[in-house]
């Protein structure tokens, strides 16, 4: 049977850039030893608190329908942390829990474009960015952004990018670079979304991830709240990736119109998962630092090393759990680096490739392994470099 044009086409080509993660993937399967700098997860596991949280609730009976806008308890902790951090005032009438930031994403463009209408975002972008927008029925429309401007957008990207377009998707702090946006470009993207009357997609799954410099939400802005949708989500603040539980922010109206949506799709979230989620937002900024920690200290680690060398180049980041490395030193794409690392040193990282032209000859690091083993990945990573420049200028 023939499979409609929208849904076989979500990933043109069938290439969706994992191919790297399958193959080291397989390799472990196999038994070889890989290390993993792939995947954007924890190398913790859910808390045992939240875990007892969420056994007792499922143990108390919250087994059953939950509600499908998401509980009055969690919708209200989630507009509380929401207003404590950005000072915009939120209400539980402001709030959809979904099942993760991904269905939140997903939520926000069938709010905010109509079939066929292009909708832009930044390019390197999150892996699924393009499809989700194809799956809500949308044009991808990628605003490439260059390493020189650390990967932000600039008022000339958004003048060339925006016209036409029934929203824009933003990602800071971002994945896969790094990327923070300071104020200003805050202030231009907010007014060049104004200018072009589309909504705002601001996906803040990061928000208590930041290094240097503070996390902007837009929607704190001007006459932003009435035009912008934030995606949140548990699992990168609270290490609660396979629970499934996120959120989106937007206009009561809009928010209304997305538990139409919900009703008519996930039909909301479990109430057990729900429960821990309140018990772990319940557990303050403190718990969201110490989750965020690890990387950190890592991040930093990782610029001590690079920092002694000057092959391999990186781009300035300033949070998430993820570095940007330029090896275009080295003569070899991100692909062709990437998968030589693989086979020489069983070392996955990610192509920078997989996530957009404008990260072509960049790796993605995962910050997602303990601090020796990252220090010694890294290591190997530089010595490889240098092995490949010496072997790319021999045969030149
Ligand atoms: N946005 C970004 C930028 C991400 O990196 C991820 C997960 N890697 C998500 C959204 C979706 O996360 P989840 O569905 O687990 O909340």
């Amino acid at each position: 049977m023939k499979l409609s044009t929208r849904l076989s086409n979500l990933v043109p080509g069938g290439d969706d850039g994992w191919g790297l993660f399958m193959k080291s993937r397989e390799m472990v399967a196999a038994g070889v030893p890989v290390i993993e700098l792939t995947i954007g997860e924890h190398d913790i596991r859910t808390d045992p608190t939240i875990l007892t949280a969420m056994a007792e609730a499922a143990q108390g009976g919250h087994t059953g329908y939950a509600a499908v806008p998401g509980t009055d308890d969690l919708r209200r902790k989630v507009a509380e942390r929401t207003e404590d951090r950005t000072g915009v005032p939120t209400g539980p009438e402001n709030v959809l829990v979904t099942p993760g930031g991904q269905a939140a994403l997903f939520a926000a463009h069938l709010a905010a474009i109509d079939a066929g209408q292009p909708a832009a975002y930044i390019d390197p972008y999150y892996a699924t960015y393009p499809g989700t927008i194809r799956a809500a029925g949308g044009v991808p429309r990628p605003l490439v952004t260059r390493a020189r401007d650390g990967f932000a957008p600039t008022a000339q990207g958004l003048a060339e990018v925006l016209p036409g377009c029934a929203s824009l998707m933003i990602n800071t702090p971002n994945n896969p670079t790094g990327a923070v946006y300071d104020a200003a470009t805050i202030d231009m993207i907010c007014a060049a979304v104004q200018a072009e009357d589309c909504w705002l997609i601001s996906d803040e799954v990061y928000d208590s991830q930041v290094w240097a410099g503070a996390h902007i939400s837009p929607r704190a802005r001007p006459g932003m709240a009435e035009r912008t949708f934030v995606v949140g989500s548990m699992s990168k603040s609270h290490a609660m990736t396979g629970s499934r539980c996120g959120w989106i922010i937007g206009p009561e109206d809009a928010i209304d119109h997305l538990i139409t949506l919900a009703t008519h799709t996930t039909y909301g979230v479990p109430g057990f998962i729900q429960d821990a989620a309140v018990f772990a937002l319940e557990q303050g900024t403190a718990f969201e630092d110490k989750v965020g920690a690890p990387f950190r200290r890592r991040r930093q680690l990782a610029l001590d090393l690079l920092s002694q060398q000057t092959l391999v180049g990186h781009v300035p980041s300033g949070g998430a759990m993820y570095m940007m490395l330029d090896v275009q030193a080295t003569g070899l794409s991100g692909e062709a680096f990437a998968h030589s690392l693989l086979e020489a040193h069983h070392i996955a990282v990610m192509p920078g490739e997989s996530f957009g032209a404008a990260a072509a000859g960049h790796l993605r690091v995962a910050l997602t392994v303990d601090d020796d083993r990252l220090m010694d990945a890294l290591r190997t990573l530089l010595e490889h470099a240098q092995t490949l420049t010496r072997q790319t200028v021999h045969a030149d």
